[in-house]
């Protein structure tokens, strides 16, 4: 029995640990994501435990620049299929909209469990954007849009919902 506790209070500090691991975030993109989880605030969505599951936050030379082939950005995982890191593509920082586009739709697919809404249209979570500028000029309801039909939120008003019947009971 003692032993158990032991091996118990042994995980728990490792999980302790693990958790208070660091990630590794490039300075051009703290501020952006600053802005993004000011928005999670706002909308009552919780970012810390997803933030803490990652590596790296990261702009990366090793993604394609070609003509009909450049990925601005893209999130790897590990093995068991959970992201790990959020990878900016360098030629994003050509303009600060167009980093800022390209990063909160990296980060809309991690925090907010987003797949892409369309192939190609003027939406942040649009596998192809025509006009990264249409979506900067619309940029406050883009965002209001990403966060309220986001798959975390939607779930998240479910339960509210879900709950609110037995509240009143009390
Ligand atoms: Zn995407």
């Amino acid at each position: 029995m003692k032993i158990r506790l032991f091996l118990l209070c042994l995980f728990a500090s490792c999980f302790t640990l693990t958790s208070q691991e660091t990630v590794d975030i490039d300075g051009r993109l703290q501020p952006l994501l600053n802005d993004f989880f000011r928005y999670c605030d706002t909308y009552g969505i919780e970012y810390h435990d997803k933030l803490f599951q990652l590596k790296n936050i990261d702009i990366t030379n090793n993604l394609p620049v070609e003509e009909g082939n450049t990925v601005m950005g893209m999130v790897t995982r590990d093995k068991n299929g959970a992201i790990e890191n959020i990878l900016i593509n360098w030629v994003a920082l050509v303009d600060p909209e167009i980093t800022k586009v390209v990063a909160f739709h990296e980060f809309a697919h991690h925090f907010l469990d987003y797949k892409h809404t369309c192939p190609d249209c003027d939406e942040i979570m649009a596998v192809n954007n025509s006009s990264y500028f249409n979506v900067v000029r619309d940029w406050d309801s883009q965002v209001k849009k990403l966060f309220i039909t986001s798959p975390v939120y939607i779930a998240k008003q479910a339960k509210v919902s879900f709950v609110e019947p037995q509240d009143s009971e009390y």
